[in-house]
């Protein structure tokens, strides 16, 4: 806020500070080295963020790892699928997503995204046939209709991973995001709502899938003994994986350990503030907000909407132009260069496949990224910079 009250335009892309509780143990573990998971006998932070994890899902099995995209590899390794395995995944999702496909030597087929952000039921139940599994991502933490989706996987017995990176705090009829398919993967980036600069989690009440997971990660030798409660599927296991070195290491735990007390409070805050600009937006007669699906309460950190009302490309770009110039950093995903969650962008996929109702969503759908923290006075003012330069442009 500059002295006479105005307000300056937020800054959207910062972190906030780290609860201070990290600081004594960052401290006590660099003064003792013990960094790595397995050096401690027990209770290292790896193993500790890892149960306190699980009991505020409510799973019973948690893995910590590098980054959600290494939980989402080594869920698909733990499928045990065979070579080139189709999976479905979402077309409208981020490049990490059909990465971890191919690396886990599986075949990703992209299945059509509606204007709501959400799976499109109709091509998904088209292309379930021939799947060997399947990942929903969660994009943007939107979720998509996981009653349908688990009832036509479970009846043909095909596993859901559930790409969860950034829907922590999100619920399904109550139930956790995440707990819904047969493993869920979370992500500790620093965009998402639990920042450690890199991390990812991997949950699930499969022993044999964890105790797989949990070898893969890198626990070698005997340190599986250090994963509570999987003892009697790890001896079927060790020696029989390949090791992928995966692992979480203690200072990252010591970071995210301080803010699991603090999810219910950023996801209160993110989904009151998505609301609040989400009302403005949708008065506005250019702009539209998709609303959540009736078993759907989100824990939103961003914002997304539709450019209605027959945009053209040009149109589109002066938008995010205009917001820009007023402060307020707006990307459509289909317009900005080179964006990584655009599908036509993910070249090593070989030529993108046909998609068009996932491309005229991109075409027009633009994301603006709302941290838990922005105060009102800054969300009216994203919400009314927006509204006024869509103005700007349609006249
Ligand atoms: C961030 C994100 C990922 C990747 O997470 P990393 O921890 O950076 O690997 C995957 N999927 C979605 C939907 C994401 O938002």
């Amino acid at each position: 806020m500059t002295a006479d009250g105005q307000i300056l335009a937020p800054q959207t892309y910062n972190a906030e500070p780290i609860p201070e509780v990290a600081r004594a143990e960052i401290d006590r573990l660099l003064m003792s080295g013990d960094l790595f998971r397995y050096t401690a006998a027990k209770d290292a932070p790896v193993s500790l963020l890892e149960q306190e994890f699980a009991a505020l899902l409510g799973s019973t099995y948690a893995l910590a790892v590098s980054s959600c995209s290494a939980a989402l590899f080594l869920s698909l390794k733990a499928l045990d699928l065979p070579r080139g395995a189709p999976v479905l995944i979402p077309a409208f999702t981020f490049a990490a997503v059909p990465s971890a496909v191919v690396h886990a030597d599986c075949h990703p087929v992209l299945v059509e995204v509606g204007h709501d952000y959400r799976v499109d039921m109709g091509d998904f139940e088209a292309k379930l046939d021939d799947a060997a599994a399947v990942i929903i991502s969660h994009m943007r933490g939107q979720t998509s209709d996981m009653d349908q989706i688990m009832a036509l996987c479970d009846a043909r017995g095909i596993p859901v991973i559930e790409d969860a990176a950034h829907s922590l705090g999100t619920t399904w009829h109550g139930r956790n995001i995440g707990t819904l398919g047969k493993i869920g993967c979370f992500s500790f980036q620093s965009y998402k709502l639990v920042n450690a600069g890199e991390g990812g989690i991997l949950i699930t009440d499969d022993p044999e899938l964890a105790a797989r997971a949990v070898i893969m990660s890198g626990a070698y030798e005997s340190n599986w003994k250090k994963h509570p409660g999987m003892q009697n599927s790890f001896m079927l296991w060790q020696n029989k994986l390949p090791l992928y070195n995966m692992r979480m290491q203690n200072l990252s735990a010591a970071v995210i350990r301080p803010q699991l007390p603090e999810v219910a409070l950023r996801v209160a805050k993110g989904r009151a503030g998505h609301d609040r600009v989400a009302a403005q937006l949708n008065s506005s007669p250019h702009l539209a907000v998709p609303p959540a699906l009736p078993p759907e309460e989100r824990a939103p950190d961003s914002i997304q909407f539709n450019l209605i009302d027959a945009w053209s490309d040009a149109q589109a770009l002066a938008f995010q132009s205009e917001a820009k110039r007023r402060g307020v950093s707006v990307q459509v995903f289909g317009l900005s260069d080179g964006n990584a969650r655009a599908f036509w962008n993910w070249e090593f996929l070989g030529p993108a496949p046909e998609l068009p109702q996932t491309r005229a969503m991109l075409m027009r759908a633009c994301d603006v990224r709302l941290p838990t923290r922005l105060s009102n006075a800054e969300l009216d003012f994203i919400a009314r910079n927006l509204i006024d330069a869509a103005a700007a442009v349609r006249g």
